[in-house]
């Protein structure tokens, strides 16, 4: 069985937006929310700054407290690829699953159910690539099967250094950054 995740390479990304864009047109995401975004952060000290930017979105960690703490069922793991959904009939939107989430992954839908960033399941479940990566012009996202030892994804955690966001938060994401 599949485990789907995402290799992002920090030295690729120009902050450019395609995959924040392509995301709210691709999952209808109303004007003023996202489910994913771009951090800019300084790193280092004068004269020898650098700048890394980072597309964000919910690392459909493995051990996700958002499943765990929601009292209807709503959020859960689905197949192909253990993501971690949100079905919005179930969701009574008492934001358990905000608190709990370290990443700020999570928005209310006007609608009143919580929304976030699906992996486009619509899509990988028939083996296309989410949105954002297939947008990103500089091809900064990457999307597989972290338990294919011959993906992309698995191949470039194999030979690149990498690092995931707060890993002591022990939620286990499934979203490496590269650089
Ligand atoms: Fe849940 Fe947040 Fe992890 Fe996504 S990033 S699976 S919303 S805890
Ligand atoms: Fe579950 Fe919805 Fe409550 Fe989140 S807001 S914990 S998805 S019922």
């Amino acid at each position: 069985m599949a485990r789907f995740g995402m290799v992002i390479d920090t030295r690729q990304c120009v902050g450019c937006m395609d995959c924040v864009v392509a995301c709210q047109t691709e999952n209808d995401v109303p004007q003023g929310y996202c489910r994913d975004w771009i951090v800019s952060e300084l790193r280092g000290s004068f004269p020898t700054l650098s700048m890394e930017i980072r597309s964000e979105r919910c690392n459909h960690c493995d051990n996700p407290p958002c499943v765990a703490c929601c009292p209807t069922g709503a959020s859960h793991v689905a197949e192909p690829g253990r993501v971690v959904l949100v079905t919005p009939e179930k969701c009574i939107g008492c934001k358990a699953c905000i608190a709990a989430c370290p990443y700020g992954a999570r928005y209310v839908h006007p609608e009143g159910y919580v929304d976030k960033c699906s992996f486009c399941h619509h899509r990988t479940k028939d083996g296309v690539d989410p949105a954002c990566v297939s947008v990103c012009p500089t091809r900064a996202l990457h999307f597989g099967d972290l338990d294919d030892p011959r993906s992309a994804v698995s191949e470039l955690l194999r030979t690149r250094r990498h690092r995931t966001l707060l890993p002591e938060a022990g939620t286990r994401p499934r979203i490496f950054y590269l650089g």
